[in-house]
């Protein structure tokens, strides 16, 4: 290179030392400036009522940045742009210091993990996120997919995981919605980081080098412009952006490139041939922190609560969901919707939205969404990301909440306040205000509305031709429901346990050849999502009305559930059960009275009849009445169901065998063709009297 004549280089030395000594001064000043910042952080901890932040203070500061900066021949839009970004790491600051200490800061480095490799986005964003944190030290570990992160996290061998959930150009990460909405852990936080792609290679690589551009899919796509441009090179895809720059170093490729991070480059001993090689200008990408539980959090800063929801299927259901945000004054930000993978055409809608969901707003409109959905799940609430772009555009801080419970601090955590007195603990299975009542939905058929539903078929599914017969003939006597076990909770262990998944699909088949959803019962945690693929309604029976972890697993799934009352249950003890699921998210919940255990011997239980108003009146889901396990044998059946019916049941479920005396299983209670279309014929006057349609 050529040498600078000496006074030349003189003054560029001198200006260079002026610019240096500044630039020590503004940093010191920086830091000076965050200091002050602590302090008002450690006063708006001393008062909770003091909001978190003053839009109009905000305001007032870009006026008279840009005021001082037109003063010195500067440009005001200069001056503006640093001042964002000042405040942007205030408001960092203080969030950390208003955080509670987690106590992970006392046992050692919080484990967080990622998908991918280091100095991948992912990372990039947990050492930005986690400067807002107090710890002693973050332990970082990468994974090959969302899915292992995941299931890390809930085996509680890492603290947090943090997964992309959106990018400005490419929109959502779909996978990270479906683990959300399907796995037991919670939205903590969110991140966003600028995506800078850079063109890296080998050092001493030049770009007229480059044969090959590796990246991640979703990357290239993003620099098509970028790669149009680079002649004679031909893109290849990688699975994460970083691991492709890992694998130039690796593989000491002197003509490949990589489309990564300029940190992925520095950690990996690449050099950058090309900056900012995206298409868009603006390209970022949003990380949501998951944790296995909720944290606490200042009720002032501006927060945030993700939903995934399924809508009745009935006409404007999802407009009244709609509707109840905008009435409650609540912002929605988000709505996606993804297909519902067990039935085609239905959706599970994504929605953000600002707020806590103990804001009172927030939690009147979940009341009301509660009514119009067969799901409701809350993937959590917490701080939002007041991004970079966001400016002094933020939504006035909200007042602190004193209502429920004062906090100290004005720290809490974010949860669904308290339940109506008038309901107890029955927040999701007790009555409503408005007497509204809950229609459940089975493929076609609907539970809890203007018709009565008989559900029928046979107590287990014994072979093909079994269970195909008895689809004929439950049909043709007015059955719309078919039931049928595949999975027997018997007794004796000797008895006949049943066909299993062998049996669910002559059970799916018969339901398919004749046109009638069907029910089944679950006994195993593991069975259930496999069975909820093939069964159009999962039945809890008895024997497993408080086995409260399968009723959880149940609440996670988007498919109606049939309770059966525990034989020694109260009926506070079943409308508790359905608690369970519901508040596991599924809302779709038929009870079921069965009969209980009483000293009568008489039969093999008692109906209990009053039950049915009892129940109709503490809840607003469906009441069906099973009167075959109640009677034990055939000739009180069709008693029964009268008796139930009369007093008020939604719908039956009764057993039938085209030949009982062959039954494997509950042959006595058996129905045959003959008492089925007798019990039809004798329901009609009282369905009708009822103003309901059989
Ligand atoms: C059944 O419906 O097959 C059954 C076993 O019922 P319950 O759980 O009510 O005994
Ligand atoms: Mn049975």
């Amino acid at each position: 290179m050529k040498r600078n004549s000496k006074p030349k280089a003189d003054g560029l030395q001198q200006g260079r030392k002026a610019i240096d000594q500044l630039d020590k001064e503004l940093v010191r000043l920086l830091a000076e400036r965050m200091k002050a910042v602590q302090g008002i952080a450690d006063a708006k901890r001393q008062n909770p009522d003091a909001p978190l932040r003053d839009d109009g203070r905000e305001r007032e500061l870009f006026e008279v940045w840009s005021r001082e900066a037109v003063g010195h021949d500067l440009s005001g839009y200069f001056a503006g742009r640093v001042l964002r970004e000042i405040l942007n790491w205030s408001r960092r600051e203080q969030e950390r210091q208003l955080r509670p200490k987690s106590e992970e800061t006392s046992t050692g480095a919080v484990r967080v993990g990622y998908q991918g490799v280091p100095a991948c986005y992912s990372d990039l964003a947990i050492t930005k996120l986690f400067s807002t944190r107090d710890h002693k030290g973050l332990a970082r570990q990468g994974f090959r997919s969302f899915g292992a992160a995941i299931d890390a996290l809930e085996a509680g061998e890492i603290d947090y995981a943090l997964l992309p959930i959106e990018n400005t150009i490419a929109g959502s990460i779909n996978d990270v919605y479906d683990l959300l909405a399907r796995r037991n852990v919670t939205i903590v936080g969110e991140e966003i980081i600028d995506v800078e792609h850079c063109l890296v290679a080998l050092p001493g690589t030049k770009l007229e080098d480059v044969r090959v551009v590796r990246s991640h899919p979703v990357a290239l796509q993003q620099c098509r412009e970028f790669l149009d441009n680079l002649v004679g090179t031909v893109a290849e895809s990688y699975h994460d952006t970083a691991g492709a720059a890992r694998s130039i170093a690796v593989e000491k490729a002197v003509d490949v490139a990589a489309i990564a991070s300029e940190e992925s480059a520095a950690h990996y001993g690449l050099q950058v041939l090309a900056r900012k090689v995206h298409d868009q200008r603006e390209n970022m990408t949003r990380f949501l922190l998951i944790a296995r539980e909720p944290e606490a959090f200042d009720k002032r800063w501006p927060s945030k609560s993700s939903l995934v929801i399924s809508v009745n299927h009935r006409q404007g259901a999802l407009l009244a969901c709609l509707q109840a945000f905008a009435t409650q004054g609540v912002n929605l930000t988000k709505l996606e919707s993804r297909p519902l993978a067990e039935t085609p055409w239905e959706y599970l809608f994504y929605l953000d939205i600002e707020g806590r969901i103990d804001d009172p707003g927030v939690a009147a409109a979940l009341e009301e969404l509660r009514v119009h959905t067969n799901r409701l799940k809350v993937l959590g609430s917490y701080p939002r990301c007041v991004s970079e772009t966001e400016g002094v555009q933020v939504a006035a801080p909200q007042a602190p909440a004193k209502r429920n419970g004062k906090v100290k601090d004005g720290v809490s955590m974010p949860k669904i306040p308290a339940a109506p007195k008038k309901n107890g603990a029955l927040r999701l299975a007790g009555s409503r205000e408005d007497k509204s009542r809950t229609r459940v939905r089975i493929g076609g058929v609907e539970i809890g509305g203007s018709q009565f539903v008989v559900i029928s078929g046979p107590c287990a599914i014994e072979s093909r031709e079994q269970v195909l017969e008895s689809a004929a003939m439950v049909k043709a006597c007015g059955a719309r429901i078919m039931r049928g076990g595949a999975f027997k909770p018997r007794s004796s262990p000797y008895s006949f346990q049943g066909l299993g998944f062998e049996g669910l699909d002559m059970l799916r088949e018969a339901g398919r050849a004749y046109e009638m959803p069907v029910v089944t019962e679950v006994l195993r945690i593991e069975d259930a999502g496999r069975i909820a693929e093939k069964a159009d309604m999962l039945q809890v029976g008895a024997r497993n009305m408080q086995n409260f972890a399968l009723l959880r697993e149940l609440g996670r799934l988007d498919r109606p559930i049939l309770l059966k009352r525990g034989m020694s249950a109260t009926i506070e003890e079943v409308l508790m059960a359905a608690e369970y699921i519901m508040d596991a998210g599924n809302n779709q919940v038929v009870l079921c009275e069965r009969g209980i255990r009483t000293f009568e011997t008489a039969t093999r239980a008692t109906l209990d009849v009053s039950a049915i108003p009892v129940l109709k009146s503490r809840s607003h889901l469906p009441v069906i009445v099973d009167p075959s396990h109640a009677a034990g044998v055939r000739d009180l059946v069709i008693p029964l169901a009268l008796a139930a019916t009369a007093a008020g049941a939604d719908g039956l479920i009764v057993e039938a065998h085209p030949r009982p005396e062959e039954a494997l299983c509950d042959k006595d209670q058996a129905l045959t063709r003959g008492d089925l279309e007798e019990l039809i014929h004798a329901l009609r006057p009282i369905v009708a009297a009822q103003g309901r349609t059989l």
